[in-house]
């Protein structure tokens, strides 16, 4: 494998732009690094390229010696598939341009795109691409995947929102994919994550929005179950300018917790209301008066306050495991069973995660794009976060658990963006009857799965191996 990254870097290094970082390099351990060091990887050779005449290069050269191969854009993949043991990183963190049409409300932006960078030039417009709710998540993973976050309700998934995309196959030859070219491959990147390319450009639909109102509180251990049964009744019938998503968690030691709830487990409600201020607050009331009274707060805020907000609650470099699915209907005794499991979560930073999607996500059809499950709107996110070695059997084990306690209530299928890295099993759950499809568009643009750090869709044909 070390002979297969000299190859690549020996090909490469005299026509590259950008720049190479191998192990023993004084910048190797700052350019291996991914989000989740649970997941951390030591790549032969990473590449760092300065732009798509690069990428295109890198791919050519990587597919001709057949090496194992992973493409980053942020690097937040939960099961650290932007990484990969000895193999060559095709890293487009250089890549970051966003060009903004404030008249056509429309961008396109490059390949390595963090959210931020969409957000800084869009806002400049008034204008938002509806994408996650931290800043620092890479672009291309987040939409590849589907993407959901504040506006999801209001202007759909990120991936509904894309009109076209630009991608380098294996052999770095150059697709087209919209609504006029290549329409399997358009169903198949919105939602199909890194399966079929490498995507350098998208381009996106904007929104006119430059402020929301935010309210936020936290129920009480004892509040808990009747906050969940209200909260699942209530956004069944909800405006789309309303998004209200819960975590469970023990509470944490910081101020702005009152003394008797840290430690103890808490509900921690966040209210987005992108509409009119005046006409929300008869929408946002009924959560805040679930909400101990001395923990709630309401104001207006910039949109780019909004997406910034949690940007330190998810730092870079600590341990991370998600388990995520979909519930059609969220039942007493799953709500009993997640209220039970926080009172022994093995970490103070662990969350169990509720959004309600439903809304402009819930109106496009099934079948119109590869994303998983747009009928059940409860999606659940176990996020297990801690940060050494030693806690990382109690933590995988409680998170375990709880999904397997849980899973008989929930619908089949998952979100492939929420998936950590051992759950290869469950990726024809999430595409269920759009699965034959999606190996079909996989085996007609990469028939030896050259990309295959993913949630992965084997092509038909015989994969080739890579060293
Ligand atoms: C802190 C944090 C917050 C998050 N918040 C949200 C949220 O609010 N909403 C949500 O929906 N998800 C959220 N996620 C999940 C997120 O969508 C996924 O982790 C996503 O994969 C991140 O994309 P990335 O580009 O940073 O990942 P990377 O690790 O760089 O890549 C992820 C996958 O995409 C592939 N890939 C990357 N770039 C390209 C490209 N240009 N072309 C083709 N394939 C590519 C990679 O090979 C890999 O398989 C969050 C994750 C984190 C860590």
């Amino acid at each position: 494998m070390v002979e297969a990254s000299e190859e690549v870097y020996s090909s490469l290094h005299q026509r590259f732009l950008g720049d190479f970082v191998r192990p023993g390099d004084g910048g190797y351990e700052e350019a291996r690094a991914i989000w989740n060091s649970l997941a951390a990887r030591k790549p032969g050779l990473i590449a760092l390229c300065q732009d798509v005449s690069d990428v295109e290069n890198a791919l050519k050269a990587a597919f001709e010696v057949g090496i194992l191969t992973a493409i980053r854009c942020g690097g937040h993949s939960l099961a650290g598939f932007s990484s990969c043991d000895h193999g060559l990183v095709i890293d487009l963190s250089r890549m970051r341009q966003v060009k903004v049409d404030a008249e056509a409300r429309r961008a396109s932006i490059a390949g390595g795109c963090l959210l931020g960078s969409i957000d800084a030039a869009t806002q400049k417009a008034g204008l938002v691409f509806p994408s996650g709710v931290v800043s620092h998540t890479g672009a291309s993973g987040l939409i590849l995947g589907g993407g959901t976050g504040w506006l999801t309700r209001r202007f759909g998934l990120s991936c509904d929102n894309v009109e076209g995309f630009t991608l380098l196959t294996a052999e770095g030859s150059q697709v087209r994919a919209s609504a006029q070219e290549n329409l399997d491959l358009f169903w198949a990147l919105r939602g199909g994550g890194g399966n079929f390319g490498v995507a350098t450009e998208f381009e996106l639909k904007l929104h006119p929005l430059t402020a929301v109102t935010l309210a936020e509180g936290l129920s009480s251990e004892t509040d808990i179950r009747s906050l969940l049964r209200y909260w699942r009744d209530f956004m069944a019938e909800a405006p789309l300018d309303l998004k209200w998503n819960i975590s469970l968690r023990l509470g944490p030691h910081t101020r702005a917790v009152p003394h008797e709830l840290r430690g103890k487990a808490v509900a921690g409600n966040a209210l987005i209301w992108t509409g009119d201020a005046a006409a929300g607050r008869r929408y946002l009331e009924p959560g805040l008066s679930r909400c101990r009274s001395d923990s709630v707060s309401s104001k207006r805020i910039s949109f780019l306050d909004l997406q910034t907000m949690a940007d330190s609650d998810f730092p870079h470099g600590r341990r991370y495991y998600t388990k995520s699915g979909y519930f059609s209907h969220l039942d007493d005794a799953s709500i009993d069973l997640m209220i039970d499991a926080v009172s022994s979560v093995p970490s103070l930073e662990t969350q169990i995660e509720l959004a309600y999607l439903g809304g402009a996500a819930a109106r496009i059809r099934a079948t119109e794009t590869a994303f998983g499950d747009r009928s059940a709107p409860f999606i659940l996110n176990l996020l297990g976060s801690w940060s050494e070695a030693t806690a990382d059997a109690a933590n995988l084990s409680w998170i375990r658990g709880l999904f397997e306690r849980l899973r008989p209530a929930m619908n089949p299928g998952a979100y492939v963006n929420f998936m950590s890295g051992d759950e290869q099993d469950r990726v024809p759950e999430v595409y269920r009857e759009r699965w034959d499809r999606m190996v079909a568009v996989k085996s007609h643009y990469d028939p030896t799965n050259f990309f295959r750090l993913n949630q992965n869709v084997p092509p038909r044909q015989p994969p080739k191996t890579f060293s």
